[in-house]
């Protein structure tokens, strides 16, 4: 058998499960800014019942879609005082431990952040390798990228943040 081809066998005996998640934040004076795990300086930051860390809750999205099991705000209400203010990497951490309850692990996860502003490029790196950290992964498996919408829409004037995430989950 050709090395090719007996990839093409390993693979098709590998489990794979894929996961897409969304969401959005409204922006608000006064207010902190965390995004991707990690706190930015900004005049703006996220209405929200917990920290508003709406990369980290699309995320999350991704995973609870790749195991079927419903998505945050089912798993983790923004009735319950539990998760008032809460730090949302503690939520992603829960959401991790059930991925490897049912015996996946994460291959790797790609984030895209549509904000006008502030400028996220000086902080892609430090987002990277907190969620690394939290999920328990290499960095090199945490994609993050960040676009603003030329001015466009609810994210170009400024009102909030957009965040689709995917993740791919493996298991043998
Ligand atoms: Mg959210």
């Amino acid at each position: 058998m050709t090395t090719k081809l007996r990839k093409i066998f390993i693979f098709a005996d590998m489990h794979t499960r894929i996961g897409q998640g969304y969401d959005v934040h409204a922006l608000k004076e006064g207010l902190p800014m965390w995004l991707g795990g990690i706190r930015i300086d900004s005049p703006v930051g996220f209405v929200a019942h917990s920290d508003g860390d709406v990369a980290i809750h699309a995320l999350c999205d991704a995973f609870l879609g790749a195991l079927a099991l419903g998505d945050i705000g089912h798993l983790f209400p923004d009735t319950s005082d539990e998760f008032l203010g809460i730090d949302s990497k503690i939520l992603l951490r829960r959401v991790c431990d059930l991925v490897t309850e049912k015996g996946w692990s994460i291959a790797n996860v790609d984030i895209t952040i549509a904000l006008q502003a502030p400028k996220l490029a000086p902080h892609i790196s430090g987002m990277r390798q907190c969620l690394a950290a939290v999920m328990g992964v290499d960095t090199d498996c945490v994609s993050i990228k960040a676009t603003t919408t030329e001015k466009l829409g609810f994210v170009g004037r400024g009102q909030g943040c957009e965040v689709w995430a995917v993740c791919l989950l493996e298991k043998d």
